[in-house]
C-alpha cells in the first residue's frame, strides 16, 4: 500500500484536479451531440453497443448505397423499430417513413465519419500535419502515429514506412519554424527539453509475418524497416517510440527496442512502450533497466495500461494459456503505480511518459515525481488525441506540459484503432466512464488501487464456485494447451529436441503383437521428406502372417478386455495423455522430421493426441454406466454397450499421432482390442504409440502395431472374419474398397463389419463482398497452405465475390510472396515438403491440369532438395473445372469467382464432398444463410477452416467425406460398441420394489 502520507497527497492532489475541471465533459460523452447520444446508449444497452461497434467496423467496407442499406437493416433492424439514436438524424431531416434508406444512410455515414475524426487527427499528412499545428497553438505538444493494423505483405508493410518518410520530409520543412512550446529560451526544443518532432511506429505493421515462432527472423524483418524509419527521425533530432501491442509480440518488440538502442547508443530520444496491465513488465521493466545501465544508454519508457485487455483474456482462455494480463482492473492500476515510481527512482537512466486519463493515476505520478525530486524534463504525461479533454486541460494547467497521441491515416485501419478507443471508454471499469458519465464518487475514484484490489479480491474469494468435477471424478474435459511461443522455453525446446532426436534416427523398429516385440525379414524405410537421403527409421513390415498373429492376440485378448470396467480402461487412457504430455516437444520434433511439419502444427498434433485420449477416458465413463430407459415401476430397462472385437485402425500420415491416436483409443476404451497400421512414412511416430500404450501398462494383445504395405497386407486385415470394426482415415478411394471388402462375410465370421471412415474433402472459403480482408488473407493462406495444404481440412477452393475480388487477390498473393517455402525444422518457412514422392508428383500434375484450367495467379520457388512442390494459387477456375472437383491434399489453391453470395454457397456446394467449409463475412444475413445452406461436417464462420478441437468443434464430414462419424464428439464412441437393453420384471406375487425414479400412481 502507498504509505499514507503520499497516498494523502496524492488524494488531495486529485481532488484539486475534479474542482479544476468541474462540470466539464469530454466531448465522447456530451450527449448534445449524436456521439455522445450513441456512448450513451451502448453504455446502456449491451446488445445495441455490440452490433453498434461491429457495425462502425464493418462500415468502410460497405462501398455502395446498396451494402449499406443492407447492413443498417441487418444490425439494427427496419427504420421503425430502429434504437431512436440512430433514426433521430433522420428524423431530424423530416425524412421519416420516405426516406426509403438513403437519408439513413447518409445521417449514418456522416456520423460514423464524424465520429473516426474524433480520434484520428487527419486522413492525410497534409491535414495531420496542419491539425498538429492547430494543436499546438493551444499548448499541446504531439506524438503522431500512422494508423496501421494489419499489414498483410511486404509492399503494405512499404507503403506504411514509406507514409512515415513522407510524414517526415514534411515535418522536415516546417518543425524549425514553430514556436516552442513554453517559455525555455530554447528555439529548436519544446518545454526547454523535448524534441518537437516525436513520432510513434507500430513494429508489427512493418513485417507482415512477425510471428514469435521465428523470433529472430521477426526482429530482424521489423528492424529493417524501423532502421529507416529512426534515421530520418535522428536527422530532425526527433524522438521515436516504439509502441507495444499485443502480448504475443512482446519480446519480439522489446528485443527490436534493444538492438536498434545498441546501434544508437547515444542518442536518447528512443523510447518503448510497456504495459502495466500484463504481469510480466514488473519483470520487464526491472530488466530493462537494468540492461540499459548496464549498457550505459539513456532509455525512454512510456507507460501505458494496455490496450488490448479483452483480446488478450480472451485468447489466452482459447488456448488454454496463462491469461497475460491483470484480471482486476485496480491490480493494472497499481501495477501502474509501483513501476511509474520504479521508472521514477531510475530517472537518471530513464526518460518517463505518463500516458493515462486517469486522474488517481496521474495525481500518483505527479506526487511521486515531486517525492522523489524528479526533475521536469525527465517526465512528462500524455493522453490519446479525441479523449478526455477535460483532463489534458488540467494537466497542462498543473504540469505545464503534455502531449496528445495523434494518430493519422486512411478510415479502414482507422476502424480498428476507432473499435479500440469506442470499447476503452464504454468499459464498465473505465475511469473516464465512470467519472463523467456514470459520476462515481470521487473518493472511490482516487483510492489506493491496492485498497481497490483487496476489496475485489475478499469479494470474489465470497463468490468463488466449488471446484466442478467430471466423470468418474477426473477433472472436467479440457483442451490441452496450445504451444505458446510468447515463451523462450517453448521456443528454445524446439531446436533441442529436434537435435536430440537427430541423434536417434535410422534405428530399427519392430512390430509389436500381443504385447511381444516381434521383427519381420521385410524393412522399409521413413526418411524426411525434406531431404530425403536422411533415414528417420527402419520399420519391419507385417506381412499376412504377422497381421494374422496380430488378429489372434487381439482376439485373445478381447474377452478380458471387454470384461475390464470401463472407468478402469479410461484410466489407461488416462496415464497414456501423461506420457505423451511429458513428451510433448519431443514427439513433436519427431513430426517435424518424419512428416514435416512446422513447429506449431507438429505440436497441434500431438495436444490433438492428449486431447482425444482425455476425452475419450470421460465419455466412456460415462456411456459405462448403464442407463436406466422408460420408467415404469415393476420394471427394470438397462441400457447399455458393449465392445465389438477386433478392431482395424487404418491411419493416414498427415496427422500421425493424433488420427492415429483417436481410432486407437476410441476403439479400446470401448472394449475392443486393436490392430493397428500406421502409414507406411510415419511409421516411427506410430511407434510410440507402443511406447506410449506400454509405459500406461496396457495389457498384452490390446494394442497391436503392425505397419505393412497395404498392396500386401491390407486386403487381408479388412477382409478377416475375426475383425468386427474398422476405422479409417484416408483417401476416399481406399475408404469406399473398403466399405466395399467389408460388406462381404467370410465363413466363421461373427459379425456384421462396422465401418468407421473418414475420407476427403474439397474445402471452399468464401470470401464476401464486406469481409474483413485483414483477417480474410490470413487466414485463407494458412488455411490453404498450412502443413502444405496436407490436411483434409485444408482450404483448396476459394470462392470469392466479385465485389472484392481483385482486393482480396491483391492481398492474397502479396501475402504469399512474403511467405518462404523450405524445411520445415526452420521456423522462418511458412511451408515445408510434401509428403513423399508420389505426393510431390500427384500435386505437380495437378497443379499442371489447374494451369491449363485456369491462370497462375501465384507459384512460389522450392528448394532443389526434398519432396517440395511450390506453394500454387490459379485463379480463373470455375465449378466444372477439375481443380476445384478432385482431392489434391497438396499445396494447390483454385479461385473462383462469384458474382453474389447465392453463387458461392453454390459453388461451394457443388462437389462430392462435404467436410469442411468457411465463410469470411460480416452480413448477419449471410451468415445465418450458410448456417442453413452451406451443407459441410464442419463449418467455420470468419475462422481458418482447420485445427478443429477435440471436445469443441467435433470433427467429421458427410456425403463422400465419410460416414458422418464425429472425431472427438460426444457420439464418437457409440460407433465402437453395440447397445444392449436388459428389462427385468421386478414384480413378483403382486409386489415390486420402488425406485426412486419410478413414475408410480400420484
Ligand atoms: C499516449 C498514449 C499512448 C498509448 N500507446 C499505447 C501502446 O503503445 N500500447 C497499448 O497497448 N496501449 C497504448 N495506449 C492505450 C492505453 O493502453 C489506454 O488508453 C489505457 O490503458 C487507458 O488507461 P487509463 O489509465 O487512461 O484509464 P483507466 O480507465 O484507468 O484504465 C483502463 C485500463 O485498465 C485496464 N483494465 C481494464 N479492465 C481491466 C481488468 N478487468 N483487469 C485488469 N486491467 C483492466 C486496461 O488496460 C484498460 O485500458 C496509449 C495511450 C496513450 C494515452
Amino acid at each position: 500500500m502507498m504509505n499514507s502520507e503520499l497516498n494523502s497527497k496524492v488524494v488531495g492532489r486529485g481532488k484539486e484536479f475534479f474542482s479544476t475541471i468541474s462540470g466539464e465533459k469530454p466531448s465522447l460523452f456530451n450527449k448534445g451531440a449524436w456521439m455522445g447520444k450513441v456512448m450513451d446508449w451502448s453504455m446502456k444497452n449491451e446488445t445495441f453497443k455490440i452490433q453498434m461497434f461491429r457495425f462502425v467496423d464493418v462500415f468502410p467496407s460497405l462501398t455502395t448505397g446498396k451494402l449499406l442499406t443492407d447492413h443498417i437493416r441487418e444490425y439494427f433492424g427496419e427504420e421503425k423499430d430502429m434504437p431512436p439514436v440512430l433514426s433521430t438524424g433522420a428524423k431530424v431531416a423530416g425524412m421519416l417513413g420516405s426516406f426509403g434508406g438513403a437519408v439513413l444512410n447518409k445521417v449514418l455515414t456522416t456520423n460514423i465519419q464524424e465520429m473516426a475524426r474524433q480520434f484520428v487527427v487527419g486522413e492525410n499528412t497534409k491535414e495531420a500535419i496542419k491539425n498538429m499545428e492547430k494543436l499546438r497553438k493551444d499548448g499541446f505538444a504531439f506524438v503522431v502515429d500512422v494508423l496501421g493494423e494489419a499489414t498483410l505483405s511486404e509492399h503494405e508493410a512499404d507503403v506504411y514506412m514509406n507514409t512515415y518518410l513522407e510524414l517526415l520530409d514534411s515535418l522536415k520543412s516546417q518543425y524549425q519554424d514553430w514556436k516552442p512550446l513554453g517559455n525555455y529560451g530554447n528555439a529548436n526544443l519544446d518545454w526547454g527539453h523535448a524534441p518537437k518532432v516525436n513520432v510513434a511506429i507500430k513494429p508489427t505493421a512493418l513485417f507482415c509475418l512477425a510471428n514469435p515462432q521465428d523470433f529472430e527472423g521477426s526482429v530482424e524483418a521489423i528492424l529493417k524497416r524501423v532502421r529507416i524509419i529512426a534515421k530520418k527521425v535522428i536527422e530532425l533530432d526527433g524522438f521515436l517510440c516504439i509502441d507495444m501491442e499485443s502480448y504475443r509480440h512482446k519480446d519480439i518488440i522489446l528485443e527490436v527496442y534493444k538492438r536498434l538502442k545498441l546501434e544508437y547508443p547515444d542518442y536518447d530520444q528512443l523510447g518503448i512502450v510497456l504495459q502495466a496491465y500484463l504481469v510480466d513488465t514488473d519483470q520487464d521493466l526491472p530488466a530493462l533497466l537494468k540492461w540499459a545501465r548496464d549498457n550505459k544508454v539513456k532509455i525512454s519508457i512510456r507507460l501505458v495500461k494496455g490496450a488490448y485487455w479483452d483480446y488478450e483474456t480472451v485468447k489466452a482462455k482459447q488456448n488454454d494459456w496463462k491469461i497475460p494480463v491483470w484480471t482486476i482492473k485496480a491490480e493494472s492500476d497499481a501495477a501502474y503505480e509501483r513501476q511509474a515510481r520504479m521508472i521514477l527512482e531510475n530517472a537518471d537512466i530513464c526518460h518517463f511518459a505518463c500516458a493515462s486519463h486517469n486522474i488517481r493515476t496521474i495525481s500518483a505520478v505527479m506526487e511521486m515525481a515531486r517525492e522523489l525530486k524528479v526533475s521536469d524534463d525527465r517526465y512528462e504525461f500524455q493522453v490519446l488525441y479525441g479523449m478526455a479533454e477535460p483532463v489534458r486541460k488540467g494537466i497542462l494547467k498543473v504540469a505545464g506540459r503534455i502531449r496528445l497521441y495523434c494518430p493519422y491515416g486512411d478510415m479502414v485501419p482507422g476502424m480498428g484503432y476507432l473499435v479500440r478507443r469506442l470499447l476503452e471508454n464504454t468499459a464498465n471499469e473505465s475511469f473516464l466512464r465512470q467519472s463523467f458519465a456514470e459520476d462515481a464518487q470521487i473518493e472511490r475514484l482516487l483510492e489506493d488501487p491496492i485498497v481497490t484490489v483487496e476489496r475485489e479480491k475478499a469479494a470474489r474469494a465470497a463468490k468463488q464456485k466449488p471446484e466442478e468435477k467430471g466423470p468418474g471424478g477426473l477433472k472436467p474435459f479440457f483442451n490441452e494447451a496450445m504451444v505458446d511461443f510468447t515463451r523462450a522455453d517453448h521456443r528454445a525446446e524446439f531446436p533441442k529436441q529436434i537435435a536430440a532426436v537427430r541423434q536417434q534416427l535410422g534405428k530399427n523398429y519392430p512390430l509389436f503383437i500381443g504385447g511381444k516385440e516381434v521383427k519381420s525379414a521385410d524393412t522399409l524405410p521413413s526418411v524426411n521428406p525434406a531431404k530425403p537421403s536422411e533415414v528417420v527409421g527402419v520399420i519391419c513390415q507385417a506381412g499376412t502372417k504377422e497381421v494374422g498373429e496380430a488378429i489372434a492376440a487381439a482376439k485373445s485378448a478381447f474377452p478380458a478386455w471387454r470384461d475390464t470396467a470401463p472407468a478402469d480402461r479410461a484410466q489407461y487412457l488416462i496415464k497414456a495423455a501423461a506420457i505423451a504430455r511429458r513428451r510433448v516437444f519431443e514427439l513433436s520434433a519427431w513430426q517435424v522430421l518424419e512428416i514435416g511439419k512446422q513447429w506449431d502444427q507438429a505440436y497441434a498434433d500431438v495436444t490433438e493426441a492428449i486431447d482425444f485420449l482425455e476425452y475419450y477416458a470421460r465419455e466412456m465413463i460415462k456411456l459405462g454406466k448403464p442407463k436406466r430407459v422408460g420408467n415404469a415401476p415393476g420394471e427394470l430397462n438397462h441400457y447399455f454397450y458393449e465392445p465389438k472385437g477386433v478392431a482395424a485402425v487404418i491411419a493416414p500420415w498427415n496427422f500421425p499421432l493424433a488420427i492415429g491416436m483417436g481410432m486407437a483409443s476410441a476403439a479400446i476404451v470401448a472394449g475392443n482390442c486393436v490392430v493397428f497400421k500406421p502409414s507406411g512414412i510415419t511409421s516411427v511416430i506410430g511407434w510410440h504409440m507402443v511406447e506410449i500404450f506400454r509405459e500406461a501398462g496396457l495389457p498384452a494383445g490390446v494394442f497391436n502395431y503392425t505397419p505393412g504395405r497395404g498392396s500386401v497386407m491390407g486386403d487381408y486385415l479388412v477382409d478377416s472374419p475375426d475383425v468386427s470394426l474398422i476405422a479409417f482415415t484416408g483417401s476416399m478411394e481406399i475408404g469406399l474398397r473398403i466399405i466395399d471388402r467389408a460388406a462381404k462375410v467370410y465363413p466363421g465370421q461373427e459379425n456384421v463389419k462396422k465401418i468407421v471412415c473418414e475420407m476427403g474433402g474439397k474445402n471452399a472459403i468464401i470470401i464476401d463482398d464486406d469481409a474483413d480482408l485483414d483477417e480474410a488473407v490470413p487466414h485463407v493462406l494458412y488455411s490453404a497452405f498450412g502443413f502444405q495444404g496436407q490436411k483434409c481440412s485444408a482450404c483448396s477452393r476459394v470462392i470469392v465475390l466479385d465485389a472484392v475480388y481483385d482486393k482480396f487477390i491483391e492481398r492474397l498473393v502479396s501475402m504469399a510472396k512474403a511467405t518462404l517455402v523450405g524445411p520445415s525444422e526452420d521456423p522462418a518457412n511458412y511451408m515445408g515438403a510434401v509428403a513423399d514422392d508420389k505426393a510431390m508428383k500427384t500435386i505437380l500434375e495437378y497443379a499442371e491440369i489447374g494451369k491449363k484450367e485456369g491462370h497462375v495467379l501465384y507459384e512460389s520457388k522450392v528448394p532443389s532438395e526434398g519432396y517440395f512442390v511450390p506453394m500454387t494459387i490459379i485463379g480463373g477456375i470455375k465449378p466444372e473445372h477439375r481443380i476445384a472437383q478432385e482431392e489434391i491434399f497438396g499445396p494447390v489453391l483454385a479461385v473462383m469467382r462469384a458474382k453474389d453470395f447465392d453463387q458461392a454457397i453454390e459453388w461451394a456446394n457443388s462437389t462430392k464432398f462435404a467436410l469442411t467449409g468457411g465463410v469470411f463475412s460480416r452480413s448477419p444475413e449471410h451468415l445465418a444463410q450458410a448456417r442453413r445452406e452451406f451443407r459441410v461436417g464442419n463449418l467455420y464462420l470468419n475462422r481458418n477452416n482447420t485445427g478443429a478441437l477435440v471436445g469443441r468443434q467435433p470433427f467429421g464430414g458427410s456425403r463422400m467425406s465419410g460416414v458422418g462419424t464425429k472425431a472427438g464428439g460426444p457420439d464418437y464412441l457409440l460407433h465402437f460398441m453395440d447397445p444392449r437393453v436388459v428389462t427385468e420384471n421386478t414384480m413378483r406375487r403382486g409386489f415390486a420394489p420402488v425406485e426412486e425414479d419410478d413414475d408410480w400412481v400420484a
